[in-house]
């Protein structure tokens, strides 16, 4: 038998079914077209009716639903939450709230349930249990809390900085790194224009960067400087991104992630400098330099684009090496390249090579292996040797001076005496016999020119017999001025002279010095047979040497004449001898001095370069 309290909730429910009936076509339509859940219980949470929706979320046919109870829905860890707002809804309130349900087959949904209590003649005669399935929404709210979360500890963490800013260019947001990168709480920054931190001169290009964004709403990458709040510069990298609107596509904010490369700017310029130091080094290097990529030239040094006669650089770049090597040589320069390409240093090896406009020079030639933009090259270090080898010349010709002078001065000895005595006879014969006199006159001439040539080379030195003295300069060369003026006067030339000094002693072999004078001026004059102008200067050099230049506007010679002049017996005159420049040479490297000649079709010029005692201006 029921007891009397269940009687009356048994009566209840039967208040309620009839209820349900008599309320039956609203209930229908609003249970069966709801997406919603809904289902009805009796005042003990005994469910009444269901709908369909609420037999599709738990798994339950009509008739098992109306079997259920209302603890048997929900986990263990919910029944006490649930049956507490159910109590609240049999006293006539409308709870809503979260929790869990179970399905027929024990799965947990999420549901979020509104218990609406149903009234009968002032009297609450059951719960209605709305129920919405928020599993999805949950699970999608907990997805954002997830990404919220982990953007926090992105943005709290990582050592870039992001500022959100809106059209204006104003902070509207900045990440907490800010502190650390730039000195700045967020809090202060927030509000004021981004290019307010930007260096002035770095202004202009952040501020078209970002105009650049918003024109084209794609994102965009620059680099600049920022001020931290100390004052000081960092150098940074700025990717911006635009936040465009869904609705009207226009942009909101610009997001950039700004990130601290100061240290990376400092290598690269580091090593931008350091390229330029070789770069100069190279550029200015004595030595031609070319970098080669297999055989094409890639880069040549000034001196190189000089060496090869090129106007300029884009003459010779891109051509190949086979082009610049004489075809003798490019066997042996294919073979090098092969050893420089294995990674072998080349040594300086002599070539024949070629200018731009074909003519051929010799030059030392080595390889190094280096690398150039990145790829495989050859630095080929490239020496002309033309310099050296004139100076070589110079050597063995002044090495062949001074054999020639100490076997001239022999021969000159020993030829003299026999030639004295023959000089005797000759006159003593010439007396007893003047049959034919003309023949005696052409031997005496003959005789007197080799006595002349022998006395010539004996000047030739022998240190010995030098007698160093005090001598004045100024005075020794009007005396030879004097000898040779009244032969310029025959000639037409005039000679003038530019001596700003009284006195200017030099310590020499006064008669020496005068022969090499004299055959200077004698040359001069031999030089202008219609006439003309010497010009005799001297001028102090230095501190302790005088300079004599002796200048004729004579006929000059041409450079393959005066390559030759001073060599032994080298001549141009009919009747000249060859030793005159030779002898004068001789005599002032003696004294501690040398001889310089420059000549055109203008004239001629001689520097005698001679050690000083002393001076005195006028
Ligand atoms: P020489 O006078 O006997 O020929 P030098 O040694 O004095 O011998 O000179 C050698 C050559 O140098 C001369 O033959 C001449 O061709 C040239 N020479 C020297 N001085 C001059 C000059 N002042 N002007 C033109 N040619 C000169
Ligand atoms: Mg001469």
């Amino acid at each position: 038998m029921n007891s009397p309290v269940e009687a009356i909730k048994s009566e209840k429910r039967l208040l309620l079914i009839e209820y349900l009936k008599k309320n039956h076509r609203r209930y229908k339509t609003l249970f069966s077209d709801n997406e919603d859940s809904i289902f009805v219980l009796d005042i003990e949470g005994h469910v009444v009716q269901s709908n369909p929706a609420f037999q599709h979320l738990t798994g339950y046919s009509q008739v098992e639903a109306d079997e259920l109870r209302l603890q048997f829905l929900f986990p263990i860890d919910h029944i006490n939450k649930v049956f507490h707002h159910f109590s609240n809804a049999v006293l006539g309130r409308f709870p809503n709230f979260d929790t869990k349900i179970i399905t027929k087959i024990g799965q947990i949904l999420d549901l979020n349930i509104t218990f609406i209590p149903i009234c009968e003649d002032d009297q609450i005669v059951g719960v209605s249990a709305i129920g919405k399935d928020i599993t999805d929404l949950k699970r999608k709210k907990e997805e954002i809390r997830k990404i919220e979360e982990m953007q926090r500890v992105l943005t709290d963490n990582i050592l870039d900085v992001i500022v959100s800013t809106n059209l204006q260019g104003e902070i509207v947001y900045v990440s907490p790194s800010c502190e650390y990168i730039l000195g700045y709480d967020p809090d202060e920054v927030m509000k004021e224009n981004l290019l307010s931190f930007v260096h002035p001169d770095d202004v202009e290009k952040a501020y078209q960067s970002r105009k650049q964004v918003l024109d084209t709403q794609e994102s965009g990458r620059d680099c600049y400087r920022v001020q931290k709040k100390n004052g000081e510069y960092l150098w940074v990298e700025s990717l911006c991104k635009p936040i465009i609107a869904h609705d009207t596509l226009h942009v909101l904010e610009i997001v950039s992630v700004i990130r601290d490369v100061t240290d990376r700017i400092k290598v690269e310029e580091e090593a931008k400098r350091r390229e330029e130091t070789y770069h100069d080094l190279v550029e200015h290097s004595p030595d031609a330099v070319i970098i080669a990529k297999d055989s094409e030239i890639l880069f040549i040094n000034e001196t190189g684009a000089r060496l090869f006669g090129a106007k300029n650089k884009q003459d010779i770049l891109h051509r190949s090496l086979s082009e610049i090597i004489h075809p003798n040589f490019l066997e042996m320069a294919k073979e090098r390249g092969e050893m420089v390409a294995k990674g072998t240093i080349t040594e300086f090896i002599e070539y024949q090579l070629l200018r731009l406009d074909g003519t051929t020079f010799v030059a030392e030639v080595k390889g190094i292996p280096t690398f150039y933009e990145n790829t495989f090259a050859r630095h080929i270090i490239i020496r002309d040797v033309t310099e050296r080898k004139k100076t070589h010349e110079l050597l063995v010709n002044s090495e062949k001076l001074n054999v020639a002078g100490q076997l001239a001065a022999g021969i000159a000895h020993e030829v003299r005496n026999p030639l004295t005595a023959i000089k005797g006879f000759l006159q003593l014969m010439e007396t007893e016999d003047d049959g034919n006199k003309s023949y005696f006159d052409i031997i005496q001439s003959e005789m007197d020119r080799i006595e002349l040539i022998l006395s010539e080379l004996l000047v030739i030195a022998k240190p010995h017999e030098l007698k160093f003295e005090a001598v004045d300069l100024i005075t020794l060369l009007e005396n030879v001025k004097t000898l040779i003026e009244t032969q310029a006067v025959i000639n037409g030339i005039q000679i003038e002279t530019i001596f700003n000094y009284h006195n200017f002693t030099i310590n020499c072999d006064k008669n020496q010095l005068k022969q090499v004078f004299i055959n200077i001026l004698k040359n001069a004059v031999e030089a202008m047979p219609k006439g003309g102008f010497i010009t005799m200067e001297v001028k102090q050099y230095g501190c302790n040497m005088v300079k004599i230049f002796f200048k004729d506007t004579g006929y000059g010679m041409p450079p393959e004449i005066l390559k030759r002049v001073g060599e032994p017996f080298f001549t141009t005159k009919e009747d000249g001898t060859g030793l005159g420049i030779m002898i004068s040479k001789q005599i002032v490297e003696n004294h501690g001095g040398t001889i310089n000649i420059w000549s055109d079709q203008q004239g001629t010029m001689i520097e005698v370069l001679l050690p000083i005692a002393s001076v005195r201006l006028h």
